[in-house]
């Protein structure tokens, strides 16, 4: 039912096997709400072997428009999820092997992007019957951490923060802004609250108390803010011993980040974009846009700089990590122009490489004291 077209394009935009360095993109659709279905919309997404979205319907005239001008019907990605597909598979496919890497002292970051509306903290929250990826990454960290029986050998800490308007808010303990600084390991939010995890149990309820010191529209109490930004780093280090069997430090630190609402917000073509600057709609949004192109285009000069997301993305997006992008659509063709504009980012993000991620090693946290270090040898010995 393709038909021949079609199946030229499939094979166009056929993706190439990841050389671990590519960004991986993944698309997933959330259902058609009651509802929506009552109120007349029908779904214009489809999605065929789990890798192909084809966008079939629109709501009228415009959409038909933009869509022979941006010519993007069919997509391709390294998974597409259909609205059936559970939290856990989400996870599996998109975060396992991040988290895994993590554990050998790598970084990983996975960020969902989308229109609001379209499932982004559903993904990467859930609900307490059906947690998201932060919470299945934190589970599935601590069984892989016990798999390894050496528990006591490795330290969880979690930071919780939002971009919002420009300022950098920490959801574990709300209070004054913080301002980013440059170090050793990239720019870190100064005085941000880094709370030790021992276990799964504690961790769903203080995401979502996290998630509720999000910022709310003013007009909406209840509802967070479609322009808020939140980032959960999870930081392991735990000690092994180099070849010359002095202990050393590795830090892993995976990043999972519930982006802002698209819409308006990333433009397709530069007119829209120079009027969406006058109007400074999400600057940090833009500015991620922008990196994106530059990244794609190859430019030397990546204006991180220019937004808060920016400067806490920079390791993920171009620096030594393994970055995923989970986009997030919604299946009503009256959301047809965004979940175009959706797909069509994803789908420039495809392009982007990242740097080899190299093992962290022996930075961040030094041993506290001498006493300390003989213990651990001792630790270590027992295990081997
Ligand atoms: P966003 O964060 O992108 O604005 P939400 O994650 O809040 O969107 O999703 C909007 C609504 O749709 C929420 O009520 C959410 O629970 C629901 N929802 C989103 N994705 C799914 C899904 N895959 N399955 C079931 N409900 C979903
Ligand atoms: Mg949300």
């Amino acid at each position: 039912f393709l038909g021949k077209e079609n199946m030229e394009k499939l094979e166009e935009k056929n993706i190439e096997p990841s050389d671990g360095s590519r960004i991986l993109v993944f698309v997933r659709l959330r259902p058609m709400f009651k509802k929506e279905r009552d109120a007349g919309m029908r779904c214009c997404v489809k999605i065929v072997n789990r890798k192909d979205v084809y966008l079939t319907e629109f709501a009228n005239e415009n959409d038909y428009l933009r869509l022979k001008r941006l010519r993007g019907r069919h997509f391709a990605f390294d998974a597409s999820f259909p609205d059936s597909t559970s939290q856990q598979e989400v996870y599996s496919t998109t975060t396992a092997e991040l988290v895994e890497a993590v554990l050998q002292g790598r970084n990983g970051s996975v960020f969902c992007y989308g229109a609001t509306g379209a499932g982004k903290t559903y993904t990467m929250l859930g609900t307490v019957e059906n947690p998201g990826v932060m919470v299945l990454a934190i589970k599935d960290l601590f069984t892989k951490i016990r798999q390894r029986s050496c528990d006591g050998n490795h330290v969880v800490h979690l930071s919780y923060l939002e971009v919002y308007n420009e300022t950098v808010r920490d959801l574990l303990s709300p209070g004054r802004p913080l301002v980013l600084r440059e170090d050793k390991q990239g720019i870190v939010a100064a005085g941000l609250t880094q709370y030790r995890a021992y276990s799964t149990d504690e961790v769903m309820a203080l995401l979502q108390r996290g998630n509720q010191n999000r910022t709310t529209e003013p007009t909406r109490a209840n509802e967070t803010s479609s322009r808020s930004h939140a980032i959960l780093q999870v930081v392991v280090e735990y000690r092994v011993r180099d070849a010359s069997m002095n202990v050393v430090n590795r830090v892993g630190k995976l990043s999972l980040i519930d982006l802002a609402g698209s819409e308006r917000a990333l433009a397709t073509d530069q007119r829209t974009l120079r009027s969406l600057e006058g109007a400074n709609i999400n600057r940090s949004l833009l500015a991620l846009s922008s990196c994106i192109n530059a990244l794609v285009e190859g430019k030397k000069h990546i204006p991180y700089r220019n937004s808060k997301l920016t400067q806490l993305l920079k390791d993920s997006l171009g620096g030594a990590c393994n970055t995923v992008m989970i986009a997030n659509i919604s299946p009503s063709n009256l959301s047809f122009g965004e979940t175009q504009n959706t797909l069509h980012w994803a789908d420039r993000a495809k392009e982007i490489r990242t740097k080899a991620c190299d093992v962290n090693m022996g930075i961040q946290f030094p041993l506290e004291s001498e006493t300390d270090q003989a213990r651990l040898l001792l630790e270590l010995q027992k295990e081997n």
